[in-house]
């Protein structure tokens, strides 16, 4: 009847970075209903919650449906989008003019397409002169990028999903993937090799419940344990010295530097019984295949480049990379965060190229056909010093896109008051609604997944198509399309004439990338991505037949200048805010299901995603603690830190150990209590620890 589709089309979800491809059935052009795709090699007919509802979140009464600006009376008031545009253009001129190149900034994001980031990045530095601009891939990727290029010499995941059934020995630490990337867990489950699978995480989460051992060791103990533990595979003569000895340097150093984290000092620190350490490093040496996975516990930490490196250090001492079912693998978050690292960020110039080189700089705008002078010879603020500039009423213009900042980023009482500085704050969103929108000066109503082309990477560095299969609701536009408008209205669209479709702008630059190790100068175009099931980079002109995973580093051969990979290491750093009388217990944070997405924006829209989760903020209380103080599931406590206090529903469990708590990350509530440090390498924000007080309201 009515909902009979008439065609099909895949599309890449724009949720996490698995990448799954979605088969969107459509009638009349609109999609009406959608079922997972079978024959894509990253889901193979899978999809998780989030990616069964993605359309219905698409038709919610809050969406943004035409600009906003506000009036006198400080009112968001509808406007057309001549209006909004030119009031862009005159007020962020305006600071410019008056305050110089440093006081605007824009906050980006990591779930827009590769060619909106782009054009974002080529727009804002480029075309508006911003000096400053970085994305939310900062609170999730920024580590495993920096550790990656300091070791390997460029920002590669080195893996493919295939990895996960070809490993005999997964170590996964600080990553729950049975609800955080379930399709990449569901792929672990195939492995037809009994797997050992090891779960570092203090708490007891789903994946820890599934493994074959989980090491819940003190929070941020996990640097001197990777150590000792690299001591121990020493002490073992486990290394592979034939492959340190041709393909690294820095080991002798690293041998001798690891000698001071013995088991006894290492089992002290961690919680864990030597006997525990002792298998752990048995199960690694008696690994054929070992892998190594993190996600947001290694990586959002204030020594979050150092810990990536140990568990790298690992696999290059051991030779666990290169070979399939090996390799140190940073699972990316958002479905295009590995976008963002190639196309646009604080440090990196389009294509993996480097602001600071002048024959990269020469080379891109000789592609772009612009006056090599348009593109800065320096790096800009990251995030952190963004929101810094903000406070110290340096940045007076902020722009920030398809993002929640006023939920997300980590200490929410600082980022909110900073934000109230702001001469103005313009929000680019598919919502209205959003914690961020609200607080903004002008709104700009974008389109979101499904109502727009363009590429996403995934996790496993595949680029993959996603498609319109939705009209976006009154006068939203892409953002891909916002630009463009914003573009003329600044009067820099001369800059972008050949910028005309995302088609055009994706072979713009898959031309940038030629000769970089991100090359992807072999795809002429979408109709290939489609062809080959999306595309793993690099992808020059050699033909991928019949291959559907490739992983780096099969010839031995690392990205930096002498072709070795490095072994980067110091000394781990004394907690940012150990627990005291006052703050007894340790705040972990993290994500809470599969159903909903980060600040719940889009997944919230969802009737069946919302009934699969908790409404209100919880609390999760280990059984002891909660005898002793007297509580009960489902109470109302109090959670208090140093910089905010909130309510939340008590949840005894004994997942959690005494002495902590779990809050999860899809509430606003929880960062008014995180406490805003950050990696120096990365400036990665590190949400997974601080110190909190529970009571009684
Ligand atoms: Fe796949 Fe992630 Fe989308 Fe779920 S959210 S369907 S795991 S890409």
């Amino acid at each position: 009847g009515r909902l009979q589709p008439t065609n099909t089309v895949d599309s890449v979800c724009g949720f996490c970075a698995t990448g799954c491809s979605l088969r969107v059935h459509l009638k009349d052009g609109e999609g009406v209903n959608l079922s997972a795709n079978p024959s894509y090699p990253v889901n193979i007919g899978m999809a998780c919650p989030k990616g069964w509802e993605a359309l219905r979140v698409l038709d919610a009464p809050d969406r943004a449906t035409t600009p906003l600006l506000k009036d006198a009376s400080g009112k968001l008031q509808a406007v057309s989008w001549e209006t909004a545009a030119s009031t862009f253009a005159a007020k962020f001129k305006e600071i410019q003019q008056k305050h110089g190149p440093d006081s605007l900034a824009w906050l980006g994001t990591g779930q827009i397409t590769n060619e909106e980031f782009a054009f974002l990045g080529a727009l804002g530095k480029f075309g508006m002169g911003i000096r400053h601009g970085d994305g939310n891939t900062r609170q999730c990727m920024a580590t495993a990028v920096a550790a990656y290029k300091q070791s390997f010499g460029f920002d590669a995941p080195p893996y493919s999903y295939q990895d996960f059934e070809d490993s005999d020995v997964l170590v996964f630490v600080g990553a729950n993937p049975c609800i955080a990337h379930p399709i990449m867990w569901q792929r672990v489950m195939r492995n037809p090799h009994n797997p050992e699978i090891i779960v570092v995480d203090p708490r007891r989460t789903e994946t820890a419940n599934s493994a074959t051992q989980h090491y819940a060791i003190a929070p941020k103990s996990d640097l001197s344990l990777f150590y000792g533990i690299a001591r121990e595979l020493i002490e073992r003569g486990q290394v592979k010295r034939d492959f340190v000895e041709q393909h690294t340097e820095g080991f002798e150093e690293f041998e001798t530097f690891v000698q001071d984290y013995t088991l006894e000092k290492v089992s002290e620190e961690s919680g864990l019984s030597i006997a525990e350490i002792e298998r752990f490093v048995e199960s690694i040496a008696a690994g054929k295949r070992v892998s190594i996975w993190w996600t947001m516990g290694v990586n959002q930490s204030y020594e979050g480049v150092r810990l990536a490196q140990s568990l790298i250090n690992i696999c290059l001492m051991t030779g666990n990379i290169g070979r399939p079912g090996t390799g140190a693998n940073s699972i990316t978050g958002q479905c295009n965060a590995m976008g963002s690292r190639l196309f646009s960020n604080t440090s990196s110039l389009l294509g993996g190229h480097d602001f600071l080189q002048d024959e990269h700089r020469e080379k891109v705008a000789g592609i772009l056909k612009i006056d090599v002078s348009k593109i800065p010879n320096e790096n800009c603020w990251a995030y952190d010093q963004i929101v810094q500039g903000v406070e110290d009423g340096r940045i007076k213009g902020l722009w920030i896109i398809a993002t929640n900042s006023a939920h997300s980023w980590i200490g929410q009482g600082r980022f909110r008051e900073a934000v109230e500085k702001l001469e103005f704050l313009v929000v680019q969103d598919m919502y209205h609604s959003t914690e961020t929108a609200q607080l903004a000066d002008l709104v700009l109503p974008a389109a979101g997944w499904g109502e727009k082309e363009g590429t996403f990477i995934n996790s496993e560095r595949r680029i993959g198509r996603t498609r319109k299969v939705h009209k976006a609701p009154g006068q939203a536009l892409s953002d891909f399309n916002i630009f463009r408008i914003l573009a003329n209205y600044w009067g820099c669209s001369d800059l972008f004439k050949d910028w005309r479709s995302p088609e055009s702008v994706f072979k713009i630059l898959t031309r940038i990338t030629e000769g970089r190790p991100c090359d992807i100068s072999g795809i002429d175009g979408y109709d290939l991505l489609v062809e080959k099931r999306g595309i793993q980079w690099p992808y020059r002109s050699e033909k991928m037949d019949g291959e559907t995973h490739r992983s780096l580093f099969s010839d031995g051969v690392f990205y930096r200048k002498n072709g070795r990979a490095k072994f980067v290491f110091d000394h781990p750093k004394p907690l940012p805010e150990p627990v005291c009388s006052d703050y007894p217990y340790v705040l972990l944070t993290g994500r809470g299901t599969s159903a909903q997405w980060h600040t719940q924006t889009r997944t919230s829209k969802s009737d069946v995603l919302r009934k699969l989760y908790p409404k209100d903020a919880y609390v999760e209380v280990n059984v002891d603690d909660a005898k002793a103080l007297g509580v009960s599931s489902g109470d109302c406590v109090v959670v208090s830190s140093r910089r905010g206090t909130v309510k939340a529903k008590a949840f005894v469990t004994p997942t959690v150990q005494a002495g902590q708590l779990f809050m999860s990350m899809h509430y606003a509530e929880t960062n008014y209590l995180t406490k805003p440090d950050f990696d120096p390498y990365s400036r990665q924000p590190s949400y997974k620890h601080c110190a909190v007080r529970l009571s009684l309201p």
